[in-house]
């Protein structure tokens, strides 16, 4: 996790940051989870880049747990910020930059993952499958 002053976009006389900032905090020494999701689903703009790779890993692992099926609000928001394929290039060119070809395979599968469930296909499935078919040809143009 990095270092308080690195988490938000603004440090000092933004009130948004500091209080996302502060809530932040206490997940340096205990588990993300539900409580982590809860405090960061809404905020997820301020966040720097060495933020979200930070709390990538742990959003993703919740939104796949068992728990989070009765928040389902928590895994749809933070599911918006791979779709449509503008947002989910500019999140990659802002935030995700330092992600490797797994960390981004990881992503493709997670957003198959949610393509697999009846109300998001519904809801976004040519949006989500834009997104993946976005990411197949990121990784695929880089790693050849
Ligand atoms: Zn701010």
């Amino acid at each position: 996790m990095p270092s308080n002053e690195l988490l938000t976009l603004h440090s000092d006389k933004c009130s948004e940051c500091e209080y996302v900032r502060e809530n932040i905090e206490r997940f340096r020494s205990s588990c993300f989870g539900e409580a982590g999701a809860q405090v960061v689903y809404l905020e997820l703009s301020h966040l720097t880049a060495q933020a979200w790779n930070w709390m990538l890993p742990h959003y993703l692992r919740f939104c796949i747990s068992d728990e989070a099926k009765n928040e389902s609000t928590l895994t749809a928001f933070f599911l918006y910020q791979f779709y449509p394929v503008q947002k989910l290039s500019q999140l990659i060119s802002h935030k995700l930059f330092s992600l490797n070809m797994d960390q981004f395979l990881c992503l493709a599968h997670f957003l198959t993952w949610a393509l697999n469930d009846p109300i998001r296909r519904d809801e976004d499935g040519e949006d989500i499958k834009d997104s993946i078919t976005f990411l197949k040809e990121l990784i695929q143009s880089r790693t050849t």
